[in-house]
């Protein structure tokens, strides 16, 4: 879902003010796109104001949509690297190829993780017509220097910890957190959760202070640390806290990622997670060229182009 925004300019990690060290509370505004008739994406991260959390380096919120037959998900096949995508459906389903030969859907309450190290391509589409409801999140994660040249990998986590908390349904999705550990595979200490409430709901829960922390509101609204949170937004909550109070008063559900601050500068630039512009012009280039990525079979949809590196303007 990631490339349906077209991202013209880089994202620099060092472009934005460095984690404060102690706990805050900044809202941030997510930008948001249409990408195709009424299927809303807001993206909170990368922002003028924080380009990470952790090593969290992109969420997008993508839907609640109504697909109707032809409609639904079509994200052609596509190259990453440096990275891993996790993908967390909500509602609906969606169907992943890989230049690995991975082909997979994803129902509610899973996870795809495709770490995509030294180059791999995937496509993104709904399965059968495309109708039907869809829902979900899909983050990035930047894989520190001593990894991301690793060989790719593709993971399906079907079954994910879940524990009941304060009238929260909490579903562990990566990470540990209330005495349990994630199976997601990841490579700098991080975390993901997702609350999620029927009714009326109030909990605090442990955080890891060395970590830095932020929710993002995915339906209804809520309440953290006394700061109302709706879709459409993100709250930073900075570092160094031992516990976040999250309540609300009906149906909500909320994702809260955190993660030791990443201590590398990245360059994010279309699908790409790299440390130079010189890196980003080679994967363009072999991309384009049909170099280096594999293909991805089975998939109708035709390839995507990467946008002119003429974008790739880096700003000292
Ligand atoms: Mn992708």
């Amino acid at each position: 879902m990631s490339d349906l925004v077209k991202e013209q300019g880089a994202s620099r990690s060092d472009d934005c003010p460095p984690c404060p060290g102690k706990p805050v509370l900044e809202r941030i505004d997510a930008r948001q796109a249409e990408i195709g008739k009424g299927f809303i994406v807001r993206r909170a991260v990368p922002s003028k104001a924080r380009r990470m959390v952790g090593a969290w380096c992109f969420l997008d919120h993508a839907g609640p949509v109504a697909h109707g037959p032809g409609e639904g998900l079509k994200v052609g096949p596509h190259p990453h690297i440096g990275l891993q995508t996790f993908t967390w459906m909500i509602e609906g389903e969606g169907l992943h190829r890989d230049s690995l030969g991975y082909e997979q859907i994803i129902r509610p309450g899973q996870v795809n993780l495709m770490t995509a190290g030294r180059g791999i391509a995937h496509s993104e589409e709904s399965p059968h017509d495309g109708a039907g409801r869809l829902h979900a999140a899909q983050l990035w994660i930047a894989l520190p220097d001593s990894e991301r040249h690793r060989e790719p990998a593709f993971h399906h986590y079907p079954d994910l910890p879940v524990i009941e908390r304060g009238g929260f349904t909490v579903t562990l999705l990566a990470g540990e957190a209330l005495g349990q550990t994630a199976p997601a595979q990841v490579f700098s200490p991080l975390v993901g959760l997702d609350l999620t409430s029927r009714g009326a709901a109030s909990t605090r829960l442990p955080l890891e202070p060395g970590f830095e922390h932020a929710v993002m509101c995915l339906r209804g609204s809520a309440r953290v640390e006394g700061e109302v949170v709706e879709p459409g937004m993100l709250l930073y909550l900075g570092q160094g806290r031992d516990t976040v109070e999250i309540g609300c008063d009906g149906e909500a559900q909320l994702l809260l990622v955190g993660g030791e601050p990443f201590a590398e500068d990245i360059l994010v630039w279309w699908n790409f997670v790299a440390r130079t512009p010189e890196e980003i012009r080679t994967a363009t280039e072999n991309w384009n060229a049909g170099r280096g990525f594999g293909e991805v079979k089975g998939t109708p949809l035709a390839p995507l182009k990467a946008p002119s590196l003429a974008g790739l303007s880096i700003k000292g």
